[in-house]
Parts: C-alpha cells; sequence; structure tokens
C-alpha cells in the first residue's frame, strides 16, 4: 500500500480506539505504528484482517454505549500483535508469501481467542476446565464452553476467508490458517489452566486472575507468577509461528 493511505488508514484505526478509549496512550502509539507497518509493508488485506481483529477485540462493547472498562496496554498489544507485525516484516524483507499465511494464521488465533473468552462468557451454562473437565467459573482461563468454541470456529473462518479472498485462492492455505486459528485458542486455553497465575480473593473466596478483587488485594493461588494472560498470548502465538515455520521448512 502506499506511503500515504498507510498513514490515514493506520490514524483512522488509532481514531477509533482513541474514541473507544480502547487502548492507553503509550498502546495507542504503538498500534499506530504497528497498524502503519501492516499496511505499509503488507498491503490491504493484512491490514483488514487487523481491523477485523480489533474490532473482534472490542465487539462486546460496540454494542453497549458503555466505554470500555480496561484499557489496554502497551504489553498487551506488544504480546497479542507483535508477532504478527514481525511476519509481515519478514515478508517484506524476505518477499516469501508463507510470512503473510504465518501473519493471518497468527490473526485467526487471536481473534478465535478474543471472540472464545468475550462470546463464551455469555454462555448461560458455567463454562468447563479444558483439564480436569469440571465445571469452573466464568471469565477464568482455561475454560471452554461450547459457545465459546463455537465464537473460536467462527473467528477461524472469518479470517481464513478474507485471506482466501484477498491474498491467494488456495484451500490449503485457509485450512491451515483456520486449524491455526481454532487450534491456537485451544493450547492458548491450555496453556491458560497450566501455567497462568491465578489469585483467591480472600473476601469473596473466588479464584480470579486479577491483582485485585472487592477492593482489596487478591493471594496468590496457582500459576507461574510471570505468566500472566499476555504472555500466555505471547506463547500461542510464539507456537503457530514456530509450527508454521517448520512446516514450511
Ligand atoms: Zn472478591
Amino acid at each position: 500500500m502506499n506511503l500515504i493511505t498507510s498513514i490515514i488508514l493506520s490514524l483512522l484505526l488509532g481514531s477509533l480506539a482513541l474514541v473507544k478509549k480502547a487502548l492507553t496512550p503509550a498502546a495507542l502509539l504503538v498500534a499506530i505504528i504497528f497498524s502503519f507497518i501492516i499496511a505499509f509493508f503488507g498491503g490491504l488485506t493484512p491490514f483488514i484482517i487487523l481491523v477485523i481483529v480489533f474490532l473482534g477485540s472490542i465487539i462486546t462493547k460496540l454494542f453497549n454505549k458503555k466505554q470500555i472498562k480496561e484499557k489496554r496496554k502497551l504489553i498487551q498489544i506488544i504480546s497479542n500483535v507483535g508477532l504478527p507485525t514481525l511476519s509481515i516484516i519478514l515478508f517484506h524483507l524476505e518477499k516469501n508469501d508463507i510470512y503473510l499465511l504465518i501473519y493471518a494464521s497468527i490473526m485467526a488465533e487471536s481473534l478465535a481467542d478474543t471472540l472464545a473468552s468475550d462470546i463464551g462468557v455469555l454462555s448461560k451454562k458455567d463454562p468447563i476446565n479444558i483439564l480436569t473437565w469440571h465445571r469452573s467459573l466464568k471469565g477464568l482461563s482455561g475454560n471452554i464452553s461450547l459457545l465459546g468454541l463455537f465464537s473460536s470456529l467462527i473467528g477461524s473462518i472469518l479470517i481464513s476467508l478474507i485471506y482466501f479472498i484477498g491474498i491467494k485462492n488456495d484451500l490449503i492455505s485457509s485450512l491451515i490458517i483456520l486449524l491455526s486459528g481454532f487450534i491456537g485458542s485451544l493450547i492458548d486455553s491450555f496453556l491458560g489452566a497450566i501455567l497462568q497465575v491465578k489469585y483467591k480473593c480472600s473476601k469473596c473466596k473466588k479464584i480470579t486472575e486479577k491483582r485485585k478483587h472487592c477492593n482489596q488485594k487478591t493471594n496468590y493461588y496457582q500459576g507461574i507468577k510471570w505468566i500472566d494472560n499476555n504472555m500466555v498470548n505471547l506463547l500461542s502465538n510464539l507456537i503457530i509461528f514456530v509450527i508454521l515455520c517448520l512446516l514450511y521448512v
């Protein structure tokens, strides 16, 4: 995409994030830089994929008038869009289409994962823990629900369709993206269940991922202390990145 269009489009996306108060200032700046790189070096279709994934991340908030409660921080942007942006830079440097496929696969995983957690939480039944298969609390990493799985499948199909239409009419590639998205979000849940740090509220005794609950500091419950949701996202992105590179080799 040409320079001026890329700048305008990334600023437009940035303005949408600004209007929805979706990002902190530092996160917004880096998000605009990343989206410029994706538009300028990747082209229109990778940029459309980025917009879809961004809309997916605020979709449940788009339908109600309320502003987004928790703004996304810099670390969230880097752990979610860092590897996709790197893939686009590699695509530009090495002129190899495999990096566009990797980009779309990681983005499919991001969308699948966001939709699974944001829409899955609306499920009437309590979710089950992916490790124990026991019913568990809503909103905790490592939990899955039928509605969540369905949403993640729809997200993956959407990205693979956009890739098919906009980048390459190739069924195998689209299937790889679909599977990366769907299986990736399951890997994300597994990592969330096994590794991610969880806390317990001393007041209401709920298990949570938050450091604060009921207006007081929560206590460590289980998981690895430095592995939070961002780290899990980064890890599952990295797993897809490595698996697809290996498959290609
Ligand atoms: Zn509490």
